[in-house]
C-alpha cells in the first residue's frame, strides 16, 4: 500500500512536473475515514460496557476518543461536507438539504475542494463511499460512488441509494456495471429484510400498529443504503489499495430518530403504541450499533494494520423535547447539536488510556470539533492544512512525533486555487415536492432559512453524557 502510495506519487509529480509534495519524505500510512450519522456516546458506552460493540472498543483501546463538538443546526449535507472540507457553510456553500429552489444541493454547487480533491491534487488516491453531497461523482484518482438520488428517496429516509440508469454515480465510469450490480443484490428486498431481522429489529410480531410499521419500513431505507456503501467497500477496497478511504454509514441516525421512545422509554411521559410493540422494538436502537460495529471491524480489518482509523459522528441523539406524539413519530432528536463521537487508532494517533479508563473516569474529554477532521487528516497523509480552513489540528489526538511532522508541513493559504467554478445541475431524481410541503408545513427544515448566517459551532461540555447502570436496561 506505501509503496503503492509512493509510486502514484512519483507519478503524480512527473506528470504535474512540479514538486508540491517535496516535505512528504517519509512514506504515509493510508487513513481510513468511517462517517457515521448520529453515533451517539450515551448509546455506545452501556453497549462498550457490555462487551458488545468489540471493534469501536477495540479502536478505543489502541488509540484517543472523545466527543466532537458540531453545528447548529445540525443538517447532514452540511455537516458532512463541513469534515469533508474543513469549512462552514457559507464557504463550502451547501446550506442544507434543499436550496431556497426546493433543488436537491449536488457536489456540483460545492464552492473549494474537500478531502479527495485535496488528495488528488497531491498524487494521493482516495476511495469515497456514499459521502454525502457526492453526486455528481468528481474525477479523482480512486473510487468514488455517488449518495445519489436523495430527491428520490426524499419520502424515506434521505439516505443514499444507486439507481439504475443515472449517470455521474461511479467513477471511473467503467465501475458502473459492477457496482450496481452490488447494489442490486445488497438492495434486495428479501436480501434487506433478512438484515433487518438477523442485525437490527429481530423477528417482529405480526399486529405492529400502522404507525410502527411504518418507522419499520423507513429503516429498512437505510438498512439497504448502508448494506449498499458496506458490501461496495468490502469488495472494491481490497483490490486497489488508497491513501484515503472514506465510507458512510447513515443508520445509527434513522433508528435513533425513530426508535428512541422504544429505547429509553422513561424519559417520555406518553405512549404510542401496544407493550409488545414496545418490547419488540426496544433495543433497535443499540442493535443498530451492533451491526455498524461489526461492519466497521470488518472494514479496519481490511484496512491493515498500518491503517490509521478515524470514526466520526456529525452529532449525538436524545429524546425530543416533545410531551406529546408529534405528526412525524420522530421521538430521537438532535436539533440542539449535541456532540457526536469521535474515536482514532493506528500510526500517528496517541493512546489515550482504554475505554475502560474513560469509565473509571466517568468523563470524556473533547476532542476538537467537525472542523477538525479535514486538517487532521490531510497532517496524516503529509499535506498541509490551509489557512482558509475554519478548524485546526485535533492536537490532542495526535503523538509528539507525528505532531512534530504536521507542523513541520506547516500549512498553505488555500487549497481551492484554480478550482472549477460552482455549477448548479439538477439532481437526477423527482423532487416529490408534496411531501416538501408536508414536511415544511410540519416546520421541517429541508430549505435553508437564512443561508447568510452560518452555522453555529455548539461547546460539548453544555452536555451531561446520559449514562445508564448497565444492568438497568433489558437490551444490555
Ligand atoms: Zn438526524
Amino acid at each position: 500500500m506505501r509503496r503503492c502510495a509512493a509510486l502514484a506519487l512519483a507519478l503524480a509529480l512527473l506528470a504535474a512536473g512540479c514538486d508540491r509534495s517535496s516535505k512528504r519524505a517519509e512514506p504515509i500510512a493510508p487513513v481510513f475515514l468511517i462517517g457515521i450519522d448520529g453515533l451517539e456516546w450515551s448509546v455506545l458506552h452501556p453497549l462498550i460496557r457490555a462487551g458488545r460493540s468489540p471493534n469501536l472498543a477495540a479502536l478505543m483501546q489502541r488509540g484517543s476518543f472523545g466527543k466532537l463538538g458540531t453545528l447548529q443546526p445540525t443538517h447532514s449535507p452540511v455537516i458532512w461536507t463541513s469534515v469533508a472540507t474543513g469549512k462552514s457553510r457559507k464557504q463550502h456553500g451547501i446550506f442544507g438539504f434543499l436550496d431556497g429552489d426546493r433543488g436537491v444541493y449536488t457536489s456540483s454547487r460545492r464552492r473549494g475542494r474537500a478531502l479527495w480533491n485535496i488528495a488528488d491534487l497531491h498524487g494521493l488516491t482516495t476511495h469515497v463511499f456514499g459521502w454525502w453531497v457526492t453526486w455528481p461523482v468528481e474525477p479523482i484518482r480512486g473510487v468514488m460512488v455517488s449518495a445519489t438520488s436523495a430527491g428520490g428517496r426524499i419520502t424515506k429516509n434521505w439516505k443514499g441509494a444507486l439507481l439504475p440508469g443515472i449517470p455521474h454515480q461511479v467513477h471511473p465510469p467503467e465501475l458502473t456495471d459492477r457496482v450496481l450490480a452490488i447494489a442490486r443484490d445488497a438492495g434486495a428486498p428479501d436480501h434487506v429484510e433478512r438484515i433487518a431481522e438477523r442485525e437490527v429489529f429481530g423477528p417482529l410480531p405480526r399486529d405492529l400498529d400502522a404507525r410502527e410499521r411504518d418507522l419499520v419500513d423507513q429503516t429498512l431505507w437505510s438498512i439497504a443504503s448502508d448494506e449498499t456503501y458496506f458490501e461496495i467497500a468490502k469488495a472494491l477496497v481490497p483490490e486497489r489499495p488508497a491513501d484515503l478511504t472514506m465510507l458512510y454509514f447513515g443508520g445509527p441516525d434513522v433508528a435513533g430518530h425513530r426508535f428512541w421512545r422504544h429505547y429509553r422509554p422513561w424519559e417520555f411521559s406518553w405512549s404510542g403504541s401496544s407493550p409488545a410493540a414496545d418490547a419488540a422494538l426496544a433495543c433497535t436502537v443499540p442493535r443498530y450499533y451492533q451491526w455498524v460495529d461489526r461492519m466497521v471491524g470488518e472494514m479496519v480489518a481490511l484496512a491493515g494494520e498500518d491503517a490509521t482509523i478515524l470514526i466520526v459522528s456529525d452529532h449525538g441523539m436524545h429524546a425530543t423535547a416533545t410531551s406529546a406524539p408529534n405528526e412525524r413519530y420522530t421521538t430521537g432528536d438532535h436539533q440542539d447539536a449535541p456532540p457526536g463521537v469521535l474515536i482514532a487508532a493506528g500510526p500517528g494517533v496517541a493512546k489515550q488510556g482504554g475505554w475502560d479508563a474513560f469509565l473509571e473516569r466517568g468523563a470524556l474529554p473533547t476532542r476538537g470539533n467537525v472542523y477538525s477532521i479535514a486538517p487532521t487528516v490531510l497532517g496524516l497523509l503529509g499535506i498541509p492544512a490551509a489557512r482558509d480552513m475554519e478548524g485546526s489540528l485535533a492536537r490532542e489526538i495526535l503523538t509528539p512525533a507525528a505532531l512534530a511532522r504536521i507542523d513541520a508541513l506547516g500549512a498553505v493559504d488555500t487549497h481551492d486555487a484554480g478550482f472549477r467554478e460552482p455549477e448548479r445541475v439538477e439532481a437526477p431524481a423527482d423532487r416529490e415536492d408534496e411531501f416538501v410541503e408536508r414536511m415544511a408545513a410540519l416546520g421541517y427544515i429541508l430549505v435553508p432559512e437564512a443561508p447568510e448566517d452560518d452555522a453555529v459551532l455548539v461547546d460539548p461540555e453544555r452536555f451531561q453524557l446520559q449514562t445508564d447502570p448497565a444492568d438497568a436496561h433489558p437490551c444490555y
